[in-house]
């Protein structure tokens, strides 16, 4: 593909390497020789995203299954299979979300995101996670969403790509602070917690040369993110092991993934 305006195409960029994991067109040549060189040193990793993508549908799914009807969806990645308004609309029609992404090839496939039902609405913003006050101030996200219901921040596969220097508890709490109570966070995060040390090895020996920066955390430091949330069951597990059947159950985990609600 050629790229759209506003974008590198030899610098590779998380969300196209992702796209390539997943299956999808809307990636180049550098992004695939990076998903391509992880995928060569770590086993598993794609189908990991395969399982992320799908933890996604399963939290969005259940939650609209217990009435939450609005979503901001930080981190959105190029539009794929179940985008969180089509699983979120599928159950209730009238459910609301607000799209967040700060790669312009996202931008570029908008439209796929703004395909809301004639009752519910979409919107999305160009903008950085790392500064909530404009996300949260912005008009399309207040003419989208009711700040006194319930909203599940949705911040999937996001926080991995956000580094200490830019704090991201104090970043999840910044949106959580924003949200009424009963309100959920889904989040699911890269961490080496769950395979083996050689294998954790492997993964950082193959990616701390790439261009495109991932901070892998610990259970420990993931669930502190749920400060002030209860989690849902079955707490925060393998990205596959998130209820229902998973895709790819036996492959290594690279993620953890957990629902909470606010109290
Ligand atoms: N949430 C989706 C996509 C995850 S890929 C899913 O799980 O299926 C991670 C996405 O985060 C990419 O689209 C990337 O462009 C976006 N991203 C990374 N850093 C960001 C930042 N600082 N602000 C906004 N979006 C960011």
């Amino acid at each position: 593909m050629s790229a759209p305006h506003g974008i590198n195409p030899n610098i590779p960029h998380s969300a196209r390497v992702y796209d390539y994991w997943l299956g999808g067109k809307d990636n180049f040549e550098a992004d695939r020789r990076v998903a391509e060189q992880t995928m060569a040193a770590v086993p598993g990793i794609r189908e990991s995203a395969r399982n992320n993508r799908a933890f996604l549908g399963r939290a969005v799914r259940h939650l609209s299954r217990l009435g939450v009807r609005q979503f901001l969806d930080l981190g959105t990645g190029i539009p794929s299979q179940g985008n969180t308004h089509e699983v979120a609309q599928a159950e209730a029609p009238e459910s609301r979300v607000v799209y967040v992404d700060n790669d312009p090839i996202v931008m570029a496939h908008a439209r796929a995101l703004l395909t809301s039902t004639p009752e519910g609405r979409t919107a999305y913003l160009e903008a950085d996670v790392r500064e909530p006050r404009t996300i949260l101030e912005h008009p399309d996200t207040l003419a989208t969403l009711d700040f006194t219901q319930p909203i599940a921040l949705v911040m999937v596969a996001i926080l991995m790509h956000i580094s200490d220097a830019d704090d991201p508890e104090g970043l999840v709490k910044a949106y959580a602070q924003a949200l009424p109570a009963g309100s959920y966070l889904v989040l699911s995060h890269l961490t080496l917690d769950l395979i083996d040390k050689r294998t954790a090895d492997d993964y950082v020996a193959a990616t701390s040369s790439q261009a495109m920066h991932r901070t892998p955390r610990t259970g420990e430091r993931i669930s502190r993110y749920f400060d002030g949330f209860d989690l849902l069951e079955p707490g925060l597990v393998a990205v596959s092991k998130w209820r229902e059947t998973p895709l790819f159950p036996d492959e290594p985990a690279w993620m953890y993934a957990g629902v909470g609600r606010k109290r």
